[in-house]
């Protein structure tokens, strides 16, 4: 069993019910949903946060960028949504595996907490 529990996730050694799911990225419901839809998206490969993002991660980071507006039209969310990244200490990031919250069926407030 892998350290982190996302990577076990994309790896469904934790048996995941997936919303979406190709050979790079997945996206689960959130286990404490914080609006009606509360989904993350996640890189199978491990990345801790933004900040670890490579060179390389360029075409993972289109792809999944791209990805997450048909996950979210899949959802039904036609009447906007929010995509949140909480990036280290100060944004509370919890789980340092780098992932994507699509949150929406509810109106947001701005700013943010
Ligand atoms: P963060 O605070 O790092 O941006 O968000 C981490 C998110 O992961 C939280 O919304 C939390 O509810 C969710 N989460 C943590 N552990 C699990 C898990 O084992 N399964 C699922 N589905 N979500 C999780
Ligand atoms: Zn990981």
């Amino acid at each position: 069993m892998s350290d982190c529990i996302f990577c076990s996730i994309g790896s469904h050694e934790i048996p995941t019910t997936a919303v979406y799911e190709d050979d790079e990225i997945i996206a689960f419901n959130d286990l404490d949903p914080q609006a009606p839809v509360h989904v993350l998206v996640i890189t199978k490969k491990h990345i801790s946060s933004l900040d670890d993002v490579s060179e390389g991660d360029k075409t993972l980071m289109g792809h999944i960028m791209f990805k997450i507006h048909e996950i979210a039209a899949d959802l039904g969310l036609d009447n906007g949504y929010r995509v949140v990244i909480n990036n280290g200490e100060d944004a509370f990031q919890t789980v340092k595996h780098l992932h994507f919250h699509i949150l929406g069926k509810r109106k947001m407030t701005w700013p943010p907490g």
